[in-house]
């Protein structure tokens, strides 16, 4: 078989539909809105976003999962998105697993893509993707006050485990939730309008929430008892280094969002009536004096970690 061309890669993998006014194959796309939108940008590098020999499907889902939580993080769904993929070799069984990942996700929320860009050399992948944000306002890190509750989706710390824990081999549970993120969409969308402040947990709770307090000038005070550990990882690696794990650890794409009190009752229904929204916990509460602190029984919790930085 002839090597694949670059043309060839891009009719045969990822061009697929005609969903849009115009997308893939002429020098940009143009997409129809109501007026405002949201744009987001991540990219994974080989053995530094996920390990060297991760499945191809798994690298096609998490780079357009990680970009998704960013915009469920906004309390929107993303409508597009563009792929600017970098690969040592094209490879049609790596491609062809690659593009089953992606599109797997991108047809769960009618997600449609609309160009990209495609280039010989190390295996890196970018996502850019595109919410329409319509007329209300979105969630922002910037909008938590003192009062408000901390809300955390899902369970924390699993992904984590799969980089630092000296557990071997860890529950299939465990791995599976590192390997497939599921960004909160629903319960993002549903937030809008409820929460104050939103961020996804990519870098870890104790980075993530100091970005929401950062932004909003407040503090927090978090309850390590209450963050939602899951059985099999407090099983596995022990209760006390799963809630290590939540606290700094990255890669959950779970949501910590703040709700005033005077919302709480509107939340509780909206956990008793949506089960697309994910379980919410209530971890803890925004405070007008700056920094955070994670305590156990009232007592001062201490953790050396600060989440994931690149530099
Ligand atoms: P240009 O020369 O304008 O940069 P390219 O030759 O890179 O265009 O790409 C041709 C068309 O294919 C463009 O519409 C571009 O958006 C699309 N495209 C290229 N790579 C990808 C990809 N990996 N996924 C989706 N669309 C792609
Ligand atoms: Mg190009």
């Amino acid at each position: 078989m002839p090597p694949l061309g670059e043309f060839e890669l891009i009719a045969r993998y990822f061009d697929r539909d005609g969903r849009v006014e115009l997308g893939i194959g002429d020098d940009a796309a143009v997409l129809r809105c109501s007026g405002r939108i949201a744009v987001a940008v991540d990219t994974l590098v080989d053995g530094v976003h996920f390990p060297r020999g991760f499945p191809a499907d798994a690298v096609g889902h998490r780079a357009l999962a990680v970009n998704v939580s960013d915009i469920a993080a906004m309390g929107l769904a993303p409508r597009w998105f563009t792929l600017a993929l970098t690969l040592p070799v094209a490879d049609e069984d790596w491609l062809g697993q690659f593009a089953d990942g992606l599109f797997a996700l991108a047809d769960r929320y009618d997600l449609v893509l609309v160009g990209g860009d495609t280039t010989r050399g190390p295996l890196t992948v970018t996502v850019q993707i595109i919410a329409d944000a319509g007329t209300m306002p979105v969630l922002t890190r910037s909008g938590a006050r003192p009062g408000d509750g901390i809300w955390v989706t899902g369970t924390l710390g699993d992904a984590a485990a799969v980089w630092r824990s000296a557990v071997e081999p860890l529950p299939d549970a465990v791995v599976e939730r590192f390997r497939w993120p599921a960004p909160r969409v629903e319960a993002g969308v549903a937030l809008r309008g409820i929460a104050n402040a939103a961020i996804d947990i990519s870098d870890g709770l104790v980075a993530d929430l100091g970005h929401v307090c950062e932004a909003s000038g407040c503090g927090a005070d978090v309850d390590v008892t209450r963050l939602p550990v899951s059985a099999v990882l407090a099983d596995a690696v022990g209760l006390d280094a799963a809630r290590r794990l939540a606290i700094g650890g990255g890669d959950d794409y779970e949501l910590c969002v703040t709700v005033p009190a005077e919302r709480e009752p509107e939340l509780e229904r909206l956990l008793a009536t949506s089960p697309g929204v994910a379980p919410l916990t209530l971890i803890g509460r925004c405070t007008d004096t700056p920094g955070l602190r994670f305590a156990d029984d009232g007592r001062p919790f201490r953790f050396e970690d600060s989440g994931y930085r690149h530099f």
